[in-house]
């Protein structure tokens, strides 16, 4: 699993910008896991990189992007944020093109 990393890899960028998790939300693009699943790992890493944070950690917001997506019968391409959506012309599970989640960065308002 790479929550670990995307977790410090969080976690360096909120330090490096002086922010804390109260002023961002979290937007996750991709990836093949249950996106439930993938959240809890999320912030159960996220708490372990920044524990002095941790009461933000409940409260952050995670939000999925649409991603691009491929009909492994049809070969129909499309764009969902969720993770095994349904073709919409033959009705199969599909997979998202991209394998690991990427995580962005929103800044939740502005600061100074
Ligand atoms: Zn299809």
């Amino acid at each position: 699993m790479h929550e670990a990393g995307l977790a410090r890899g969080v976690a360096k960028a909120l330090r490096e910008r002086g922010l804390r998790l109260g002023q961002v939300r979290l937007a996750v693009r991709g990836g093949r896991h249950d996106a439930t699943e993938f959240e809890a790992e999320l912030r159960a890493h996220l708490a372990a990189e920044i524990p002095d944070d941790a009461t933000a950690i409940a409260s952050l917001e995670v939000r999925r992007l649409p991603s691009g997506h491929m009909c492994p019968t049809c070969g129909v391409e499309f764009e969902s944020e969720i993770v095994a959506p349904a073709c919409p012309k033959c009705g199969v599970d599909t997979l998202a093109e991209v394998t690991d989640e990427v995580i962005e960065i929103e800044l939740m308002e502005a600061v100074g």
